[in-house]
């Protein structure tokens, strides 16, 4: 039988009411007692880092969950993460550059309602999660969710109270879960050469949210408090030229301070294409700034973390055009 380490974060599943609202209150343990069935597919120890609305997770926690999966990486044949769905996506992606090459899978579930609920989502989540998780085949930074297998760089949550709270965006679901079983959609070799562990994040990203008439004074804030810029900008991707073209001076201004800009859409899907309309296209005169093409979001802003905590400039641009776990195309 595999043996899987379990690191239970919080979440829904794991919460109760309370007078203050629902917060996370069930323990690794009581979670488990829930999903008698994995027992018969594998090994399971728990280990609980914190036990939060994920709302509070960010940087310090995925670096925490990232440590563990390093430290007991030789003794496990794979790790089941439970986790808050709210964030959950950032986690998955956060975790999917931290810890590279590795070919045994990190599975992330969480779900919709408390394991305690009558008529929950949470015990389906879990089993399949650990059954995934021991399956031979499985690898890679992964999120099971109302039958799904998403990769970690291609997950957003897109409900807020469905059971399928998850889409894989412009990219299949590698797997679905039937009974318990994986059915491959897409089945890649596990990768060679050992796993790379990362220790550092940058925190200074910021995310800017284009509005119709947004004032590019923004930027007096940003400049001095952020590295790293990820535009979500609209449509295929540019950028307005009204209050005598400031943006374009002030983003020019920030690359050249050695800062990194990635210019993305409010859309949903299918990507960014900055050379298609003049508004977009001209922002190459601008100096380094990246495209995030058809990342996620939160693959982006994570993968800038990732990447400014140890590189800067066109090494850093090199580094976020650089397919990761399918993270860009
Ligand atoms: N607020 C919860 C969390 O993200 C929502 C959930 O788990 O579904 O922790």
């Amino acid at each position: 039988m595999k043996n899987i380490l379990m690191i239970a974060t919080g979440g829904t599943i794991a919460s109760k009411e309370t007078s203050g609202g629902l917060a996370p209150a069930i323990s690794s343990d009581e979670l488990l007692a829930c999903v008698p069935e994995v027992a018969k597919a594998c090994n399971v120890r728990a280990v609980q880092p914190f036990n939060l609305d994920s709302t509070n997770v960010y940087a310090p926690h995925w670096l925490k969950i990232a440590r563990i999966i390093e430290e007991n990486y030789a003794d496990y044949d794979g790790f089941v993460v439970t986790h808050g769905t709210d964030t959950m996506a950032y986690t998955a992606a956060a975790l999917s550059y931290l810890v590279q090459n590795i070919a045994k899978p990190v599975v992330l579930t969480g779900s919709q309602k408390s394991v305690y609920s009558r008529d929950t989502d949470a015990r389906k989540n879990l089993s399949d999660a650990f059954l995934f998780c021991a399956d031979g085949n499985a690898h890679g930074v992964r999120i099971v969710f109302d039958g799904s297998v998403i990769l970690g760089t291609r997950a957003k949550k897109t409900r807020t109270r469905s059971f399928n709270a998850f889409s894989s965006i412009d990219f299949p679901a590698i797997a679905v879960m039937r009974d318990g079983k994986p059915f491959y959609y897409i089945e890649d070799a596990k990768p060679v050469g050992g796993p790379r562990f990362y220790h550092a994040l940058n925190e200074r990203v910021f995310v800017l949210k284009m509005i119709p008439g947004l004032n590019a004074d923004i930027f007096d804030y940003l400049d001095s408090r952020c590295d790293g810029l990820v535009i979500e900008s609209f449509g295929a991707g540019g950028l307005p030229n009204y209050q005598n073209d400031a943006f374009f001076t002030r983003l020019a201004k920030f690359v050249g301070a050695g800062k990194t800009a990635v210019l993305s859409t409010q859309a949903e899907h299918e990507g960014s294409s900055l050379d298609k309309y003049a508004v977009g296209r001209r922002l190459r005169a601008c100096g380094n700034v990246l495209e995030a093409r058809c990342m996620t979001l939160e693959a982006a802003v994570t993968k800038l973390m990732w990447i400014l905590s140890f590189a800067e400039g066109e090494e850093a641009g090199k580094i976020f055009n650089t397919p990761i776990e399918r993270d860009i195309f």
